[in-house]
């Protein structure tokens, strides 16, 4: 049978563990960490709960087994991430962006790389090892992020800048927003993925490369960012001022192609993002529906026996399913077609953090006046699920533009997906929508 839904028996272990964790050691972090009003600290609270993951394998569970990851599929991967994201979606980033920061090792380090970075970050006797995954910029003129294939000369684009001298690059400029990169002690990841600019006389799409920038490098200072959700996940902005990385940490596939690099690493998380979508929503789901089975609004009966709140919560329900079904198909065709999903990926995080944004908001009208106080779980939900769809590449500057994309090439087979075959990605079909009309 080639199509069946039925998860096998390594797969239910799998979500039954997955869940024993997230109940059992990240949900009693989660309120603390939540409203800790330093992001620091309430990192830092996570820690205890990140070093269960690691001891269990969550940590690097994306990384192939050979170097000692956990060998999951892209498919296993969201089995066991929707029951961490049903808990704390922020939590579940961290994990996500290990991988951001380690798969372009895997997909174009040279073996001296992988073995150097993928074995450093699975073989962590403290177990804390993380990693960053530094691509996006401060907002400005130039500045942002979405606009960074903009086919037009430096500053425009990606503004980071890293110089050959002799055995080094020399990094300067600024990054804001990357997760992990400052570490526990805001001092600085393990290790850490930047793309920057080694051609400054090129622009767009042109001159980009991924370096790994070890922990403790002078010349780089970090600020945590304090955001409106996903607060257990570090964010920060990065100074490079003359900061020295050794010409051996440029990952060798990536020389003049970082822009490709950004594309495939943002596409690969596409079905990432989307199961936190499912993850939150269930949880908005499970909540409403408890409420409305037990709440009766001075009525004779609980609310679920009116009709529009039976409508509402069926609709819900069936996105979930839905999207939870298109978050597989995105990852099976990931682990069909080498780690590419540049369109399907897109696609994916778009409809699913989109469409389920809506349903937690539904829940909530469900639920009614009682949903806002904080001593129920929907603020917390609608503040995850907000960022949802702006995070992981915008859904509208960055996921859209690619679809848009990959639709307007003379080549593409609009059957593509449902016939399972490979979508190809190149720099012509970057920069579409960059330039306004
Ligand atoms: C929890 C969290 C984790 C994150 N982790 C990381 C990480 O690990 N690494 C990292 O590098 N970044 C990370 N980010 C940043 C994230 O990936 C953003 O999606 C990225 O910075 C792009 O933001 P943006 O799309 O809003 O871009 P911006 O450049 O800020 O664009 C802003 C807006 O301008 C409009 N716009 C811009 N250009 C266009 C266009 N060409 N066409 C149409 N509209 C346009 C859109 O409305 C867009 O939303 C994280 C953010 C969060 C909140």
């Amino acid at each position: 049978m080639a199509i069946d839904f039925t998860l096998t028996d390594a797969q239910r272990r799998l979500r039954d563990d997955a869940r024993e964790f997230a109940t059992q050691v990240l949900a009693p972090v989660v309120r603390q960490a939540d409203e800790e009003p330093d992001p620091l600290r309430a990192f830092q609270l996570t820690r205890p709960a990140y070093v269960e993951a690691y001891k269990q394998g969550i940590a690097f569970c994306m990384l192939p087994g050979e170097y000692g990851g956990g060998g999951l599929s892209n498919v296993d991967v969201l089995i066991a991430g929707e029951e961490l994201c049903a808990v704390d979606p922020g939590f579940a980033c961290t994990v996500l962006v290990n991988g951001l920061g380690l798969m372009p090792v895997w997909y174009w380090g040279s073996d001296e790389q992988k073995d150097r970075f993928l074995r450093a970050a699975t073989s962590d006797p403290a177990c804390e090892y993380l990693v960053g995954y530094a691509v996006s910029e401060p907002a400005g003129s130039p500045g942002g992020t979405a606009n960074f294939d903009a086919p037009l000369a430096h500053p425009v684009g990606i503004g980071v800048t890293a110089r050959r001298d002799g055995d080094e690059y020399v990094l300067n400029g600024r990054k804001f927003w990357p997760c992990n990169v400052a570490g526990w002690d805001g001092r600085g990841a393990d290790v850490s993925i930047v793309i920057a600019r080694t051609d400054t006389g090129k622009g767009g799409t042109e001159g980009l490369s991924a370096f790994m920038l070890e922990r403790g490098t002078p010349g780089v200072e970090y600020r945590l960012i304090s955001k409106i959700g996903h607060r257990l996940a570090p964010n920060a902005e990065i100074v490079f001022t003359d900061a020295r990385v050794p010409a051996a940490n440029l990952v060798e596939g990536t020389r003049g192609n970082g822009d490709l690099l950004i594309n495939r690493n943002f596409a690969w998380s596409g079905p990432v993002a989307g199961i936190a979508a499912v993850g939150v929503a269930r949880s908005a789901y499970e909540a409403a529906l408890d409420f409305a089975r037990t709440y009766t609004a001075g009525g004779p009966r609980p609310i679920i026996h009116y009709q529009n709140v039976g409508y509402v919560l069926g609709d819900v329900a069936a996105r979930i399913e839905m999207c939870r079904y298109f978050c597989w198909k995105a990852a099976h065709y990931l682990d069909r077609h080498d780690y590419h999903g540049e369109l399907i990926g897109a696609m994916c995080k778009i409809q699913c953090t989109e469409l389920l944004f809506d349903a937690v908001y539904k829940c909530m009208q469900v639920v009614g006046v009682n949903s806002v106080d904080r001593t129920r779980p929907f603020e917390k939900l609608l503040r995850e699920a907000a960022v949802l769809p702006l995070y992981d590449a915008g859904n509208f500057g960055m996921q859209r533009r690619r679809v848009h994309g990959i639709l307007a090439h003379p080549g593409f087979d609009p059957r593509a997906l449902a016939d399972d075959e490979f979508v190809a990605f190149d720099k012509t079909m970057e920069t579409i929508d960059t330039v306004p009309a």
